[in-house]
């Protein structure tokens, strides 16, 4: 057994955004030495680990030399050398999640494959590998429009997803690997967080609701739990639990889903890592999603899931029109709500949609806490100095 608390053990983590910058608070509430590998000298989680590395994360000699250096490896960003990582495995380096499972969520095709693969299911979809075979797979009739079209690699946020319903949406697309894939006509996007150990224990948080900003594709209120059927909610559960398993994933993976009109679940994508969909748990739940990633790769007993409160979180983007020096305008007006908890990340410059900072909203009451995280919504302001 080793000892991971107050030794010598050294987690490393590739990617220091907020996330990182998270799951850091969890390690120092363990006393578990961190090693973060960023290529921006003013990441998030610089402040909060042990040792800081700036470099290229898709750089292979860059992630290999970082690997070595440290006793497990794990990732908060999926954009990372995964040849790197595989070589590190090859030499008995502890990788979670591990770069297989990595490879396959980092193409959109290839991750749709699998589900189907595994009867996990899924909007159908056709893979193109450039535009000039996706225009000749619409005129043979291999896709009809409308559909969603996905660049299958390097989107997140929206980016790389576009709405195609007409030849001048078409002209408009870059030239590269993309899926078509059928509109899927939803009532809901579901997300559920799965937590699963090198031995196989398994637990899922429950399932949350998200609502979108109509203009920017970004997530503008997660409600847990979400205001659904049982039925369909427990249906959601397995379904993610499935996907955990298919993946023999160990950590946190986040299943992002549609549940249609008739109630029909289709899991979208999944991310291999703490995930925005469960930035609630840090107040509502017993054990939050980046406690509960840290003793999964650790291979320790998982933390309960179930919530203490009705959770809300409501993510702080950058406003329109803004771009420099942020300023959280009237933070000090949210602050005196009830059950409310900024997140600050610590971007100095904001810039319109960048992801700043996120606000959880507790209350034992989830009506009561909808209508504080609508005031904070409309309160709260994410700007600049000029
Ligand atoms: P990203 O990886 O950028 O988050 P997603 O695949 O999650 O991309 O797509 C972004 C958003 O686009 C989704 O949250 C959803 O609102 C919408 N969307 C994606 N796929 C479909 C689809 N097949 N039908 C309808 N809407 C979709």
């Amino acid at each position: 057994m080793v000892n991971f608390f107050s030794s010598n053990f050294k987690l490393g983590i590739l990617g220091g955004g907020q996330l990182g910058k998270m799951m850091l608070y969890e390690t120092r509430k363990y006393d578990i030495k961190t090693h973060v590998l960023d290529p921006n000298p003013e990441a998030p989680s610089k402040v909060a680990c042990n040792h800081f590395e700036q470099g290229n994360l898709m750089d292979y000699e860059t992630v290999y030399t970082f690997g070595k250096k440290v006793d497990l490896l794990t990732f908060e960003i999926e954009t990372v050398n995964v040849k790197a990582l595989a070589q590190l495995e090859k030499e008995g380096k502890k990788v979670y999640p591990s770069s297989k499972t990595l490879e396959i969520i980092q193409n959109k095709g290839k991750q749709k494959l699998f589900y189907k693969k595994h009867n996990i299911p899924t909007a159908d979809f056709v893979r193109f590998s450039n535009k000039a075979h996706l225009t000749e797979g619409i005129t043979s009739n291999k896709v009809k429009l409308p559909f969603v079209w996905k660049s299958t690699q390097g989107g997140y946020d929206g980016k790389g997803v576009s709405y195609v319903k007409s030849g001048a949406d078409l002209a408009k697309l870059p030239d590269v690997e993309c899926i078509a894939e059928e509109v899927v006509d939803f009532k809901n996007e579901l997300a559920v967080i799965v937590v699963r150990t090198p031995g196989g224990e398994i637990k899922t948080y429950p399932v949350v609701e998200m609502e979108f900003h109509p203009d920017a594709n970004q997530v503008e209120y997660v409600i847990c739990p979400a205001r659904i059927d049982p039925k369909v909610a427990q249906n959601a559960i397995d379904i993610a639990q499935s996907v955990s398993q298919v993946f023999e994933h160990v950590g946190i993976l986040a299943v992002e889903m549609f549940q249609t009109q008739d109630d029909t679940i289709l899991v979208n994508e999944v991310a291999p890592r703490p995930h925005n969909s469960g930035h609630y748990s840090i107040e509502a739940s017993y054990t939050n999603q980046f406690e509960q990633h840290i003793r999964a790769i650790l291979d320790l007993p998982l933390g309960a899931t179930e919530s203490k409160l009705a959770g809300i979180m409501v993510n702080l983007v950058g406003a329109k029109g803004y771009t420099g020096d942020v300023i959280y305008k009237n933070i000090e007006s949210i602050m005196k709500m009830k059950g409310v908890t900024p997140h600050i990340y610590g971007k100095k410059q904001t810039r319109p949609f960048r992801k700043m900072g996120h606000v959880t909203i507790v209350n034992e009451d989830i009506n009561e806490a909808r209508k504080i995280a609508e005031k904070v919504k409309n309160t709260i302001q994410v700007i600049s100095k000029n």
